[in-house]
């Protein structure tokens, strides 16, 4: 970390404590050579893995598309904003939590699906019948047939 002031190469923590509910460390730092002090922030970088779509194509998470794919299922449906904001926060956290530069459209697709089954059955429904493509009306009525169990 170089000096803010005379950017000298070595500077010393003098003081080093967490902030921001545990997310962030703040750092007190002097300068080695004009005895300047500074503060700095560190915080761990969370980064969304990329998606691999289904045709191989690599594109960046899109909270916007997620949102979107959840609202067309949602449409119409008693479900509050929050309920559907609180279910995208933890899909994105579980995302994060693979710790995966990449990940399958289809995982992230089951995780949707799992978040729709609890908030609304109507939606997991749409979801799933867009998502998982039934092959037949038969598989379409089973799933409906298990979700009515
Ligand atoms: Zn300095």
């Amino acid at each position: 970390m170089h000096c803010p002031f005379c950017h000298a190469t070595e500077t010393k923590v003098i003081d080093s404590r967490l902030g921001g509910e545990g997310l962030q460390v703040r750092r007190r730092r002097e300068c080695s050579q004009c005895k300047e002090r500074f503060t700095t922030f560190e915080s761990a970088e969370l980064v969304m893995p990329r998606v691999i779509k289904t045709t191989g194509v690599r594109e960046p998470f899109s909270e916007k598309k997620l949102e979107a794919g959840m609202q067309r299922a949602l449409e119409k449906r008693p479900v509050s904003i929050e309920a559907i904001e609180a279910a995208i926060s933890r899909i994105k956290s579980q995302l994060r939590a693979t710790g995966e530069r990449e990940i399958k459209s289809e995982y992230i697709g089951n995780l949707v699906m799992e978040e729709l089954k609890l908030l609304d059955k109507v939606a997991y429904i749409r979801f799933a019948s867009v998502y998982r493509c039934f092959e037949d009306l038969r598989q379409f009525g089973e799933e409906i047939a298990r979700l009515e169990q």
